[in-house]
Parts: structure tokens; C-alpha cells; sequence
């Protein structure tokens, strides 16, 4: 076992979930994996946000509605800090489809539909840095 390093990952809470007022549960999961809150903000995507963010999906069949569903309702982008962040994250996260999501994990618990799977997690640690400068500013970023 390798010393694991402190790192960062950036979280999405997603419309299906603020909507259930769910806010607080899912980020009690978040720090029960181990991961720390280092910034939080409530807001409403707009759809050229959506679309930039979600751009590498943009060829997908299911962009157009991911998009959509994105900016249906607020969402809670979050910076995530813990050791090993992004696939501690991933790990809590679950399975993209809930119905092939681990038990006790966010989307199995929480997840409505493969779209409206409650949480968003960056998948590398390069796209966390980019996906965190995306909607944070350094000093939003208090660790
Ligand atoms: P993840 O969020 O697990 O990293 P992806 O990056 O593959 O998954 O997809 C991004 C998001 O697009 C998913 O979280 C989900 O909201 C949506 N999505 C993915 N696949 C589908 C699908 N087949 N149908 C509808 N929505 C999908
Ligand atoms: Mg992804």
C-alpha cells in the first residue's frame, strides 16, 4: 500500500438531488468516505455552462437531454479534498447507472434514472483541476 497524497476533485450536485432536498445527505456521504468540503456554492447552471462543461459528451445521443435536465434546477458544484480524492469520490459516487451502482454508495441510495444519477465526479485528476477552474476561483478554495 502507497502513500496515498491529499488532492482535490470536483463534485456536482445534481438537479434530481437539490430538488429532493437531498443537499445535505449526499454531502454526509461525501464526508463519511473521507472527503473534505473546501468549497461549495449553489447555483444555476445556464445552458452555455452546461454545454461547455458537458462538451465532451457533446457528440453523444444523450447530450441534448443531459443538458437539459442540468440546467432544470439548481445544482451544487463543490471542491472535494481528501487523499486520493478523485477515486475515493468515484468510489462513493457509484456505478454511472444506478442499477449497476454498489450497495451503499450515492447513486444506488440516491439515483433516480442513468441521467438524473444525483452526483457528478471528475474522472482524472487532470480534468479535476479543470473541471475546479471552471466554476471556482482560487480564493473560493479554502482548505
Ligand atoms: P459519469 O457521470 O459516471 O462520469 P459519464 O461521464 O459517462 O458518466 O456521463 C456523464 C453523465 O451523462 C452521466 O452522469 C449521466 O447524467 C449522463 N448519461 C451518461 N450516459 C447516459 C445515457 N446512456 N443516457 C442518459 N444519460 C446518460
Ligand atoms: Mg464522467
Amino acid at each position: 500500500m502507497s502513500l496515498m497524497a491529499v488532492t482535490r476533485t470536483f463534485s456536482i450536485i445534481k438537479p434530481d438531488a437539490t430538488r429532493r432536498n437531498l443537499t445535505g445527505a449526499v454531502t454526509k456521504k461525501l464526508e463519511e468516505a473521507g472527503l473534505r468540503v473546501v468549497a461549495s456554492k449553489r447555483i444555476r447552471m445556464s445552458r452555455e455552462q452546461a454545454e461547455g462543461f458537458y462538451a465532451v459528451h457533446k457528440d453523444r445521443p444523450f447530450f441534448a437531454d443531459l443538458v437539459a435536465f442540468m440546467i432544470s434546477g439548481p445544482v451544487v458544484v463543490q471542491v472535494l479534498e481528501g487523499e486520493d480524492a478523485v477515486k475515493r469520490n468515484r468510489d462513493i459516487m457509484g456505478a454511472t447507472n444506478p442499477a449497476n451502482a454498489d450497495e451503499g454508495t450515492i447513486r444506488k441510495e440516491y439515483a433516480e434514472s442513468i441521467e438524473a444519477n444525483s452526483v457528478h465526479g471528475s474522472d482524472s485528476e487532470e480534468n479535476a483541476a479543470i473541471e475546479i477552474a471552471y466554476f471556482f476561483k482560487p480564493e473560493e478554495i479554502v482548505g
